[in-house]
């Protein structure tokens, strides 16, 4: 029988967000229905609701999220009914020329559920990167419920299913930090953070934070950041030199998704090292870079979706780091919330007030 459960949606481009009932349908073949228990506010969700992604509205937003399978469709093998899972916006279908290439991080046919959730009136509702968690239930392809350890509490670990995931990846899986490496990071939100955490638990001999807020540069430190560059009164390419024996780093994670900052990022490495741009930029922006500079400085310029991760390998990994109070995932969470306060919630995001602001459902 589909269920009728409360949702957060996009109604229509740029209009406040509302809770409304959808309808869920039962999990077919290959889908996987989820109660979801916590998901977190990302930056996407705004997009979403700006139209700076699409224009399929309405948009079912929520896309961080852990919660318990209530019901799996027929044929779906390894996983059951109280399952405690992370929701992943990839799941690689094993076929396409890049699953085939044994790159399935790079999946050009991730999977989602075949069967649209709709509004109480029938219309279809697109949810947010394949997920659509802001909902006390939602239908995900199997591929996307990733099994992990129940001990970790779902407002800490749905946010593995994305800005944890992308920040980490993005200097442990793009940028391939490894022991002894210099690393900058510009952008201490989540996944900037992410980032932070990842390239020390890589074994980055120095990590240097940069952000215009000192409140997020101070946080930065307790994710692992060694050194920290306010950008807002220092050029911050000439501070990263300075404390990298007037070097620049090794491998630089961008982000924020600026032209400026990717500039920044450009020519705070090293000679051949790696600059790995994961935050997001919008579609109007241009970056112009002396051409003769690319090919002299070498290196690496990179882009890391979603952390070049493969959820049903890494997302269990994080967690056992998490438990074992290697990655601090509770760190992130500035507040928790209820369904109805996402609209505040992306107020707070956009006054850089809170890392996460996580729904509890
Ligand atoms: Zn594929
Ligand atoms: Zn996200």
């Amino acid at each position: 029988m589909p269920q009728e459960v409360r949702a957060a949606v996009a109604v229509k481009k740029g209009a406040p967000v509302e809770v409304v009932p959808i309808i869920v349908p039962d999990p077919g073949p290959g889908e996987v229905l989820v109660a979801v228990q916590a998901c977190g506010v990302c930056h996407t969700d705004l997009h979403y609701r700006e139209g700076a992604i699409g224009d399929e509205f309405p948009y079912l937003l929520g896309h961080e999220a852990a919660g318990t399978v209530e019901a799996v469709g027929p044929g779906v093998t390894g996983l059951a009914p109280g399952d405690y899972v992370v929701l992943a916006w990839r799941a690689p279908c094993g076929g396409c020329r890049s699953c085939r290439r044994g790159r399935p991080w790079y999946c050009f046919d991730s999977r989602n559920a075949a069967q649209p959730m709709t509004l109480a009136d029938g219309t279809p509702l697109s949810p947010a990167l394949g997920i659509g968690a802001f909902a006390e239930k939602t239908l995900v392809a199997a591929g996307q419920a990733v099994k992990i350890d129940p001990s970790a509490r779902p407002e800490a670990a749905g946010l593995i299913g994305c800005g944890v995931m992308a920040g980490y990846g993005a200097a442990v899986h793009t940028g391939q930090v490894s022991n002894g490496d210099t690393v900058a990071v510009i952008g201490c939100g989540g996944v900037g953070n992410a980032a932070i955490a990842g390239a020390s638990l890589a074994g980055a001999r120095r990590v240097i934070a940069v952000d215009i807020d000192d409140k997020k540069l101070d946080a930065a430190t307790r994710f692992g950041a060694t050194d920290t560059v306010n950008s807002r009164g220092t050029d911050p390419v000439e501070a990263v030199r300075d404390l990298t024996g007037g070097f620049g780093a090794d491998v630089v994670i961008d982000a924020v998704g600026r032209p400026e900052t990717y500039r920044q990022g450009f020519y705070m490495r090293d000679h051949a090292g790696v600059l790995v741009q994961v935050g997001v930029p919008d579609p109007e922006m241009r970056i112009d870079l002396p051409l003769i500079d690319l090919f002299s400085r070498g290196g690496a310029l990179k882009s890391s979706w979603y952390g070049d991760c493969l959820p049903s390998r890494d997302f269990p990994v994080l967690v056992d780091l998490h438990l074992s109070r290697k990655l601090d995932l509770e760190a992130f969470i500035t507040e928790t919330i209820a369904l109805d306060e996402v609209e505040s919630a992306f107020a707070k995001m956009q006054r850089g007030e809170v890392l996460r602001s996580v729904v509890v459902l």
